[in-house]
């Protein structure tokens, strides 16, 4: 065994029904006098719950998914202009992007409240959009110093929504088996990312309003980022960063869609990695395993049923031969890619061992 492997630096408080408290123990640790509240509109509600025991300077609402550049240097004027010197995200992924991209030209800290299983909190990585391209990038400065997880604050997401979020989580497992900086440590994370968000995530559609199922699932969550984080982008995450900068599709569902046509194109290579993804998912082949989570979940199966249009096809696959990682099990080619993209806009079945 030889590798490099980077840790990087964060506290994670988690704790059900305990946000509030927890937030506020970080605002006095920190000595923070001016934060700034980023919150979309939709999550205000549980954004006062959770900020009702500190001071706000300022409350920003403008959130947009993939976070477009000019929403970011509106948030960046603001923070400056109000003297801000801590963030406080609390909302999902684009929440969280939007601090992110303040904090990576103020170096503000950050402290991050998710609300759904995105992972991002604990990745330094970026993403901005401009001009219907997504620029991504790593940096220390937007890693949030604090992640606090309450699983409370994602009952109110819903199941479909849960579901989608869940397996964008789980994506980062699998695609964290074969990414450019994989090694048996991010690869134990995601293991195990993967063997909870398959006991956790039918248990959020059982019970929606049961705690259980979604600690388990926030709790993989952040396994799973970690993993992200530390393995980079593989085949998957390359697919679904161009799918959701070039066409604007909704971040969780492209990589719900996406992640059984990868893994049916990369196992078959990767005989290890689909050992592992098997016995996480308790199945005695990874493909059909994802199957059977997949029939549980009535997960998402079609990229057409979330806007993208058929003649998107072969401007995706010329796009993407250019960036499928060195590190891939396989190579493949502009066919390979239409092919793929072909049976994930249907929702063909991915392999002959998918059986639903
Ligand atoms: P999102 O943040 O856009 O949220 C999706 C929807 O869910 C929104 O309408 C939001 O208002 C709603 N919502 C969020 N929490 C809720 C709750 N608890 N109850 C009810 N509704 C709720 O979507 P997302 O999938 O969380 O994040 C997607 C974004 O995150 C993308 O831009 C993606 O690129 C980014 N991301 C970045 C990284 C990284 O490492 N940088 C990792 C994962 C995702």
């Amino acid at each position: 065994m030889k590798f490099v492997h980077d840790t990087l630096g964060q506290r994670v408080r988690f704790g059900s029904g305990a946000a509030a408290e927890m937030l506020a123990s970080e605002v006095t640790e920190r000595g923070a006098a001016r934060v700034m509240l980023i919150a979309a509109p939709a999550e205000q509600r549980l954004a006062e719950r959770i900020t009702k025991d500190i001071d706000v300077a300022l409350n920003h609402h403008e959130v947009v998914m993939h976070v477009p550049v000019e929403v970011a240097d509106r948030a960046r004027q603001s923070a400056v202009a109000a003297d801000i010197d801590l963030l406080v995200s609390i909302g999902g992924g684009s929440t969280t992007g939007l601090a992110k991209a303040i904090a990576l030209t103020t170096g503000l800290p950050i402290v991050a409240v998710p609300t759904t299983y995105a992972g991002s909190e604990a990745t330094n990585v970026w993403g901005m959009t401009e001009s219907a391209r997504k620029t991504t990038g790593v940096d220390p400065n937007v890693l949030p110093k604090t992640v606090i997880y309450d699983a409370e604050l994602t009952v109110s997401l819903p199941v479909e929504m849960s579901v989608a979020s869940g397996l964008n989580a789980l994506a980062h497992c699998v695609d964290s088996m074969w990414a450019p900086r994989a090694d048996p440590i991010n690869q134990a994370l995601a293991a195990d990312g993967i063997r909870t968000l398959s006991e956790g995530l039918p248990q959020v559609v059982d019970d929606p309003g049961g705690l259980p199922g979604r600690e388990l699932a926030l709790y993989a969550a952040y396994l799973s980022a970690v993993a992200f984080a530390s393995a980079g982008s593989g085949l998957h995450h390359k697919i679904c960063h161009y799918l959701g900068g070039a066409f604007n599709l909704p971040h969780a569902q492209t990589h719900a869609v996406v992640l059984p046509y990868v893994l049916a194109t990369n196992a078959p290579s990767a005989p290890q990695a689909e050992r592992r993804i098997a016995g996480a998912l308790g199945s005695a082949d990874a493909l059909s395993g994802l199957a059977a989570l997949y029939a549980k979940l009535g997960a998402p199966r079609a990229l057409r049923d979330y806007g993208m249009e058929h003649d998107q096809i072969p401007t995706a696959a010329a796009a993407l031969v250019k960036v499928v990682p060195e590190s891939n099990p396989r190579t493949l080619s502009t066919t390979d890619l239409s092919a793929l993209l072909e049976a994930a806009w249907a929702g063909d079945n991915p392999g002959h061992s998918w059986r639903t």
